[in-house]
């Protein structure tokens, strides 16, 4: 299974990298440290879930999941962000992601999340 990992900082996917092989072994991860290239990366290996970050440079979160929702609406976006005030929790809702959870997410979260809101 092919999951893209989105954060600008790189100790961030790592410890999410590590929580989801503590739930999911065998995972093929791919990473972005930016929307822009998040989006490319979603277009050329469609990963069955999207873990985004909010605030990244050149592209953020809220441009890439709306980017990545015209390329594939049934995509499985999870937002992770430091950020989880209600008005950033509804938008991301609305923009069509799954879930928004606050950093950092750990493996009983993560659990969590691949039982309740993801098709896998
Ligand atoms: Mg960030």
């Amino acid at each position: 299974m092919k999951i893209l990992v989105v954060d600008d900082s790189k100790l961030a996917r790592k410890s999410l990298m590590k929580s989801v092989l503590e739930v999911e072994p065998g995972v093929e991860f791919f990473e972005a440290e930016n929307g822009a290239i998040a989006v490319e990366l979603f277009k050329q290996e469609n990963p069955r879930v999207v873990f985004l970050d909010l605030t990244m440079p050149v592209m953020d979160g809220y441009e890439a999941l709306a980017k990545i929702m015209e390329i594939d609406s049934d995509a499985q976006v999870i937002v992770v962000s430091a950020d989880i005030q209600e008005e950033a929790q509804k938008r991301v809702l609305e923009g069509g992601a799954k879930r928004m959870c606050p950093k950092p997410i750990n493996a009983e979260k993560m659990q969590n999340i691949f039982m309740h809101d993801l098709i896998i």
